[in-house]
C-alpha cells in the first residue's frame, strides 16, 4: 500500500445518525475492509468494495462538501489502514471537528487525541465479542469519547447492562446503546434501562428513520 492512498468506499454528506453529535450535518469518508463480520452488519459492502485515493484528493473532496459540517471516518473499519492516522490529524488541522467510528478490536492508542473515538464494545449475538479489546476502555477520555453497544436480543442487553457496570464504562466515555434496527423492539431495551437505572444514552438511528434501512449513502 503506497503510504499516499487509502481504500475507500464512499465519500458523502449526510445528518449524523447516531452518537451525542446525531442531527448535524456531517461529511462520511467510508473505507474499505474490517477484521471482523457482525451477524447483523449494515454496510457488507465495505468489506471489500471501494477505489484507492490519493490522501491529498480525499481530504480535498471533504473540503469540498459544507465546510462546517463535522466529518466522520468511519468503515469498514478505518483502522485497518494505517494511513487513516495522518488524514484524521490533517483533518484536525484544518479546524475540524473529526470523528472515528471503529468496532473496538483494533489500538486506539495512535489516534490523534483531538479525534472524538466513537468505540464499538461487541455483544454476543454480533458473534464477536471475543474480538473486544478490552485495553482500548482505558486509552478513551470520558469528556470527548463515547462507547456504543448494538444490541440484538435481551441476552445482549443483559451483557452490555454488566460490562457497563463492572468495568464501570461511564467513568471511560459518554455510553450509548442502540439495537439492531427490526429486530429488537426499542421499547423493551428502553424498559430496561429504566427498570435497572441504567447510566447510559438510549439512541435510534436517525438515518434509518428518516430514510429506511436499505437506503445506501445516506
Ligand atoms: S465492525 Fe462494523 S463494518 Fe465490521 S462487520 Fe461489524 S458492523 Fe460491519
Amino acid at each position: 500500500m503506497s503510504e499516499h492512498t487509502l481504500k475507500i468506499h464512499e465519500i458523502y454528506l449526510s445528518i449524523q445518525g447516531e452518537s451525542t453529535f446525531a442531527g448535524l450535518p456531517c461529511v462520511f469518508v467510508r473505507t474499505t475492509g474490517c477484521p471482523l463480520r457482525c451477524r447483523w452488519c449494515d454496510t457488507p459492502q465495505a468489506f471489500s468494495e471501494g477505489e484507492r485515493l490519493d490522501v491529498d484528493a480525499i481530504v480535498a473532496t471533504v473540503a469540498g462538501y459544507d465546510s462546517t459540517a463535522i466529518v466522520e471516518v468511519t468503515g469498514g473499519e478505518p483502522l485497518m489502514q494505517k494511513n487513516v492516522l495522518p488524514r484524521m490529524t490533517a483533518l484536525c488541522d484544518a479546524g475540524r471537528t473529526v470523528l472515528l467510528e471503529t468496532c473496538g478490536a483494533l489500538d486506539v492508542v495512535p489516534v490523534d487525541p483531538r479525534v472524538h473515538i466513537i468505540m464499538d464494545i461487541k455483544c454476543p449475538d454480533s458473534g464477536e465479542v471475543q474480538r473486544n479489546r478490552w485495553e482500548n476502555v482505558a486509552h478513551l477520555r470520558p469528556e470527548r469519547d463515547e462507547i456504543k453497544l448494538v444490541l440484538a436480543s435481551r441476552d445482549d442487553y443483559v451483557f452490555a447492562r454488566d460490562v457497563i457496570r463492572e468495568r464501570d464504562l461511564p467513568r471511560h466515555g459518554r455510553v450509548l446503546l442502540s439495537t439492531v434496527f427490526g429486530v429488537l423492539d426499542p421499547a423493551d431495551v428502553v424498559a430496561w434501562m429504566l427498570d435497572d437505572h441504567l447510566p447510559a444514552r438510549f439512541q435510534l438511528q436517525l438515518h434509518k428513520a428518516i430514510w429506511g434501512a436499505e437506503t445506501p449513502g445516506v
